[in-house]
């Protein structure tokens, strides 16, 4: 059966990497998650206190990322170290977004993003992978929910973990990031024109599951 590339993009805390897992797991395929890719180099920047553009552009060469399994899970790897336990803090998900910017960061994952994506059979979220990492991609996603309704999936998470955010501050923050994934001069967040939006506001996982996977199959049934 031929292998596809399916690209999930969306905005963040709408359940693109929950779904992209799944999915993986039911197609017997790999997953990428690129967020995770610009996170680690977000907290290298942190580690080595880099600010100035062109110092993080100077550091490029030195940073090897990489993914590796533990429990079955894919952890991150920043130079065989691996950082998962420290990548999904707002404080680095923000320097994430900050660093995301350069285009220099971003050409150097994306060649990386291309060469995981050679052999097919790859599911990848993030916010540019059907417009620039696999603009020929045979099936492109775009996720989408309400602000709120991702504010409250998020304030639910951190009060889960034992936080105590305030709810006004958790929907401020999914704007800001909207805000700059969608206006940044360098491949914005936007849907690509042959991409299947998926509005899961009002869905549960499962039912998005359903409807995922429909699609999927579908397309596989088509390139048949
Ligand atoms: O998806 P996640 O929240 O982990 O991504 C962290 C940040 O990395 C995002 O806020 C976004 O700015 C950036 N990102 C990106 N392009 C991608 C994936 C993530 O610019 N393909």
């Amino acid at each position: 059966m031929n292998k596809i590339i399916v690209a999930i993009d969306g905005y963040s805390s709408c359940g693109k990497s929950t779904i992209a897992k799944a999915l993986a797991k039911h197609a017997g395929y790999t997953y990428v998650d690129t967020g995770a890719m610009y996170r680690a180099i977000g907290l290298y920047t942190l580690r080595h206190r880099l600010t100035a553009e062109k110092d993080i552009i100077a550091a490029l060469p030195q940073i090897e990322i990489g993914f590796i399994r533990v429990d079955d899970v894919q952890h991150v790897t920043l130079n065989g170290e691996d950082v998962e336990p420290f990548i999904r803090t707002l404080e680095v998900g923000n320097r994430a977004s900050e660093i995301s910017q350069i285009k220099e960061v971003r050409a150097f994952l994306v060649a990386q993003q291309q060469r995981m994506g050679e052999a097919k059979g790859i599911v990848m979220d993030g916010r540019d992978i059907g417009t620039v990492v696999f603009p020929d991609a045979e099936l492109k996603l775009f996720l989408t929910a309400s602000p709120e309704v991702r504010a409250q999936r998020r304030y639910d998470e951190l009060v889960a973990k034992g936080g105590t955010p305030r709810y006004a501050d958790v929907l401020a923050d999914v704007n800001d990031r909207d805000y700059r994934d969608t206006h940044r001069a360098e491949s914005p967040l936007r849907q690509a024109e042959d991409a299947v939006v998926v509005d899961n506001s009002h869905m549960t996982p499962d039912e998005q599951m359903k409807v995922i996977i429909a699609l999927f199959e579908e397309k596989l049934a088509q390139l048949e």
